[in-house]
């Protein structure tokens, strides 16, 4: 099936795409977080033990829950946590214990999880891989399989071995009943030929972080009427023109999710008039509500209107 014959167990000297660098940021005050609204919100989308491992120790946050307590406003209701690599399906045996655990997030009353071969490691995923994907999908947390998909943009694996392990993890997903997190960027075509071929129309699908063209969000809207649009921090940027476009006149409300696929993609309101010693690099589910303030700005609608209509969203593709 894919490259990786050998049913390895996944180390840490085995996964290259693993960063264990503390990185210097600073991080925004609850009342900063609190000041925009007060509608309850859930991060739809998120890797928060990669949060963990990158904020420095002086933070003193050694916990999912000292983060929510000390860090995110008080309307943070729960969270998606995303695995999509192979080491951190087996974290249970390699990081026992600890923010890495995945037992230990699926224990963390406020964490959902969500657990898939992202394709950039597609390349990675054998039976064994596999195996232990399932596992955790029988968790009662799980409430998704993914993230999984195509990215044209690296190409860290193979376009035939994503192809291959995006429609083998697809087969999975239904086997299971299991909504799907959808990650594509720069492979619209290949995208849309799978999805269409191996996706019942009525599937719940979250296409995460969505920053293709404006076309193909239309395309998959009006073809999946379960479909969510993912959007994240990305949307403050002046770059994103796809992204503002999609939420100003593809996506209606009904469709949007609020994600912050952190540690990336911090909002860049953040980090206004930021020297750089104070700068914000690392992100968190705390700051979901300075995306739905661009979503409200793009929309022109209030953004307690968008935290309703993501958090209604959010229930229909999650039930959480
Ligand atoms: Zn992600």
């Amino acid at each position: 099936m894919a490259q990786n014959a050998k049913n390895t167990v996944p180390t840490k000297q085995n996964d290259q795409n693993r960063s264990y660098k503390k990185t210097p940021t600073a991080l925004p005050d609850i009342q900063t977080l609190s000041a925009l609204t007060t509608e309850p919100f859930v991060d739809t989308h998120t890797h928060l033990h990669y949060t963990l491992e990158r904020l420095p120790n002086t933070f003193g946050i050694e916990t999912f829950q000292d983060l929510k307590e000390r860090y995110c406003p008080p309307n943070l209701e729960a969270c998606i946590n995303v695995l999509c690599d192979p080491l951190s399906f087996s974290s249970d045996e390699v990081f026992p214990g600890t923010y890495m655990d995945w037992k230990v997030m699926a224990d963390t009353p406020f964490m959902y999880l969500s657990a898939g071969v992202h394709p950039h490691n597609a390349k990675d995923y054998n039976d064994y891989v596999e195996a232990q994907m399932l596992k955790i999908l029988q968790h009662p947390k799980t409430v998704a399989l993914g993230e999984i998909g195509l990215d044209y943009h690296y190409n860290n694996s193979p376009k035939d071995v994503q192809k291959q392990v995006l429609i083998r993890q697809i087969e999975q997903a239904k086997k299971l009943l299991k909504p799907i997190v959808i990650h594509t960027r720069e492979a619209e075509e290949d995208t849309w030929d799978i999805l269409t071929k191996y996706v019942p129309k009525d599937w719940k699908i979250h296409v995460h972080c969505f920053t293709d063209s404006p076309n193909f969000a239309k395309r998959l809207l009006d073809y999946f009427p379960n479909l969510y649009i993912g959007i994240t921090g990305i949307i403050t940027y002046g770059s994103a023109k796809n992204t503002q476009e999609v939420v100003r006149s593809i996506v209606p409300l009904n469709r949007i999710l609020l994600e912050t696929d952190a540690p990336y993609m911090t909002p860049g309101k953040l980090n206004r008039n930021k020297k750089s010693s104070d700068r914000i690099t690392v992100s968190h589910s705390g700051m979901i509500p300075f995306i739905a303030q661009k979503i409200a700005e793009i929309t022109k609608k209030d953004i307690d209107e968008i935290m309703r209509a993501a958090r209604d969203n959010t229930r229909n593709m999650y039930g959480v």
